[in-house]
């Protein structure tokens, strides 16, 4: 029998109802809509549809985003002056900086510049060691998101062994540091690792994040094995080969309707989570002028 999908276009929706109804008690209580700051610099199309996905799914829970799009030749030292004064700004309660930047630019540097209260997509190094040590702090958004939706399934974690393909800062790593801190073994895996059909054989959960289409192969997954594919290659093709992996799982993730919905999800949790902490920080002026209609 195939596995049942892992579906994150329907866990999202769930998520997108609790929390219109949250950011309803938030203007009620406090005469605001929560605000997210979103950081363009250049002209990638993708990028652009990106902001432009996040921006709407703020309009449909009734928050409000500021969009914010800088030329292509901006400096490290110009997108960190804008982001730095972002932090500053009372009036906003998350910002995100789409990635990836264009390459003269400090990624790491304009990550830094956020201030960890408004780190709703997870990036910084403060958010991180926070999320590793297990001690709160806003989750990566893609990881928080998959976290969530093995969550949602009700998918055991602790005491299964966990393989993750791919270490980047903003997913492989991120992902592995949640699924240890809820008591899974962890293998990373990545572009030296020698045996990757071998190490994908040994887990009870996979996690994908490579970005080359198809590259783990469905005769490699374990029966009952859980495969979350957080690949997306042209074609919306994934990382997995999904009609045979779903053969051998017992839960997979689409794609697309995976993990894709679930980031978004989570980027906008964490900036309701951000604006309730801000609005109860006692030294907080009401800001009138953002109960307005929703731009
Ligand atoms: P990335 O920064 O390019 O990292 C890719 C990782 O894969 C690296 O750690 C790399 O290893 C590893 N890798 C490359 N070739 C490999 C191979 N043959 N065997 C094993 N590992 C290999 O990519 P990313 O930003 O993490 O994104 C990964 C994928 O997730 C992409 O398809 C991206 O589009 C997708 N993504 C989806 C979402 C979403 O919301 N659904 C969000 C973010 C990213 P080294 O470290 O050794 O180079």
């Amino acid at each position: 029998m195939p596995g049942e999908i892992l579906d994150g276009t329907a866990t999202a929706a769930a998520i997108y109802d609790r929390l219109t109804a949250e950011v309803g008690e938030f203007l009620a209580k406090y005469g605001r809509r929560p605000l997210l700051a979103t950081v363009l610099v250049g002209d990638d199309p993708a990028s652009h549809t990106y902001v432009k996905m996040k921006a709407n799914r703020c309009r449909e829970v009734g928050m409000l985003s500021r969009r914010i799009e800088l030329p292509e030749a901006t400096t490290t030292e110009e997108l960190v002056a804008t982001i730095t004064s972002l932090s500053a700004d009372l009036e906003v309660d998350g910002i995100l900086l789409q990635h990836p930047v264009p390459p003269q630019i400090d990624e790491r540097a304009a990550f830094e510049a956020i201030a960890p209260g408004k780190d709703v997509d997870g990036v910084t190094r403060t958010s991180f060691a926070m999320m590793s040590f297990d001690e709160g702090g806003f989750r990566s958004a893609t990881p928080g998101g998959i976290l969530a939706l093995l969550d949602a399934y009700e998918v055991p974690i602790s005491g299964r062994h966990a393989v993750v393909v791919g270490r980047s800062a903003i997913l492989g790593r991120p992902v592995g540091m949640l699924l240890l801190a809820r008591d899974a073994t962890v293998t990373f895996c990545h572009s030296r690792t020698p045996d990757l059909a071998e190490q994908v054989a040994r887990a009870d959960i996979i996690v994908a994040a490579v970005g080359r289409p198809e590259l783990i192969k469905g005769e490699w997954i374990k029966p009952g094995a859980v495969v979350v594919d957080a690949g997306y290659n042209p074609g919306n093709v994934g990382d997995v080969e999904y009609e045979a992996a779903r053969r051998h799982a017992s839960l997979i993730t689409p794609v697309p309707g995976g993990v894709g919905p679930m980031t978004i999800a989570t980027l906008l949790d964490q900036t309701m989570r951000a604006a309730e902490a801000h609005q109860t920080q006692s030294d907080r002026p009401l800001v009138g002028s953002l109960a307005g209609e929703v731009r």
